[in-house]
């Protein structure tokens, strides 16, 4: 087998395979330790913690205390500020981690050292695949993509899976058509880490969001080293980035009056990096002789958080469905039939509620009423924000996050508390 792409999809599924003695030669173009190619912020929910406890590698590994975040805290721009704490999930843990994917991604590379089926090759940019027909039975690559004829090798091998990201190359060279995409709300991100920003508070370590509710967010996360990771997130239709991120992005920070104090005595530490237009959607999952994991396969909007632990299940799921095309007891189109068909049972609700957040909390624009009001009763209620954060560690099933339920208790108790408020005050001022 050979998997193309060493992050989190393609070092998980090469480590599962590696652990029942499959023979797997992972290869990826970059160094390790190196950044993602594709850009992306930090952070890992408990969730994602659990798989990988599952392939016995420490949290100590990856996770440090000052980027362990116990709460969110949701500002609404000039309105108000709420914070949810992270509430214990089933596995103990009462946080999220704020990652460098430099160290993280480079644990997950060397994890595969402990698999002696497991053969690695960094630098090594697959520009083609090979094929018999119409089976793909290999790939073609070399130390660069424009590598000549002489330093270009052709590697052969039973089977081949893209774990090459959202713009897999794979997928293009083998044609996986996209089979859903819900592109109509996309977002433009772009962050950096800095150094010497205004601590929220006293607390500890927290995840910051910062909404306009005018198609612009701006989020903190705590990060290794005491850095802070400032992302910016905005509807795309609005965004005209003239080929200068680093404008850009300052430029959005700058807009924002009530954080300029923040940034009063901090610097960046690290280049402004970003994607310009998120997409969102499904690929084919695989055909003669190939299938695609992790974003290769699904790829969705960041609000959520989610493509570390969608990239971790899908390898575990490819994995299993593999072992049973290798040792027999299934047809390879037979075991791909059910690898797509329960990875789109494990990540599609979470999929549709998270392009429904992105429209909903991106592109409409509430009126201030209406955020004083409902969005503020429903952001406070304790059991919206348990619900919440459960979800996206997915402890609950995605509808969850907009249940009418939930809302409507949350939305009862945020009136009565308001009525108390004016009734108490109204009361005050009799007996005064
Ligand atoms: C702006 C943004 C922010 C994000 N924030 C978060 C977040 O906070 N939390 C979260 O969980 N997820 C987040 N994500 C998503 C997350 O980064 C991805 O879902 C995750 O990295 C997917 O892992 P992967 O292994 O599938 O692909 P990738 O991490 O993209 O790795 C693909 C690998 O394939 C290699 N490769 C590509 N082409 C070739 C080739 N031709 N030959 C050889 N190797 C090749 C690349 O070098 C790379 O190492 C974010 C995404 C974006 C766009």
């Amino acid at each position: 087998m050979i998997i193309v792409g060493g992050r989190p999809a393609g070092a998980t599924l090469a480590a599962r395979l590696g652990e029942w003695g499959h023979r797997v030669l992972i290869v990826d173009r970059a160094t390790f330790p190196s950044l993602p190619q594709v850009p992306s912020s930090p952070v890992l929910y408990p969730s994602g913690m659990q798989l990988l406890d599952a392939l016995g590698i420490p949290e100590a590994d990856y996770g440090v205390p000052e980027a362990q975040m116990r709460r969110l805290i949701i500002e609404f721009s000039g309105e108000f500020s709420v914070e949810m704490p992270v509430p214990r999930m089933r596995d103990g843990r009462a946080y999220v981690y704020g990652l460098d994917r430099n160290v993280f991604d480079a644990r997950l590379w060397r994890e595969l050292e402990r698999y002696p089926s497991v053969e690695r090759r960094e630098g090594f940019a697959v520009t083609d695949v090979l094929r018999e027909g119409e089976r793909v039975v290999g790939v073609e690559g070399g130390p660069h993509p424009r590598a000549g004829a002489a330093e270009r090798e052709r590697l052969s091998a039973r089977w081949v899976v893209g774990a090459d990201g959202r713009f897999s190359l794979i997928a293009r060279k083998v044609g996986a058509e996209v089979t859903e995409a819900r592109d109509q709300h996309t977002s433009t991100a772009y962050f950096a880490d800095w150094e010497g920003i205004e601590p929220i508070d006293e607390g500890p370590p927290a995840g910051l969001v910062h909404t306009t509710a005018r198609g612009l967010d701006v989020v903190f996360f705590a990060m290794p080293g005491g850095r802070v990771s400032i992302n910016t997130h905005a509807r795309s239709d609005r965004v005209d980035v003239r080929g200068d991120a680093e404008r850009h992005y300052h430029e959005t920070l700058r807009s924002l009056a009530p954080l300029r104090q923040r940034f009063a005595r901090a610097e960046r530490v690290t280049p402004v990096i970003g994607v310009k237009r998120i997409g969102n959607g499904y690929r084919r999952a695989s055909g003669p002789g190939w299938a695609l994991c992790g974003d290769a396969v699904h790829y969705k909007d960041p609000v959520d958080g989610q493509g570390i632990y969608d990239a971790f299940l899908g390898a575990e799921l490819l994995a299993a469905a593999i072992d049973v095309a290798l040792i027999g007891d299934a047809t390879w189109e037979g075991a791909m039939a059910s690898y797509a068909r329960r990875l789109h049972e494990a990540t599609h609700p979470m999929f549709v509620a998270t392009t429904g957040r992105l429209a909903r909390e991106l592109y409409q624009e509430p009126p201030l009423a209406v955020i004083r009001t409902i969005i503020r009763w429903t952001l406070s209620d304790p059991d919206y924000q348990d619900t919440f954060l459960r979800v996206l560690s997915r402890e609950l099933p995605p509808p969850a996050m907009t249940s009418k339920r939930v809302m409507a208790r949350a939305v009862a108790r945020g009136l009565r508390g308001e009525l108390r408020r004016r009734l108490e005050r109204a009361l005050g001022r009799r007996d005064r």
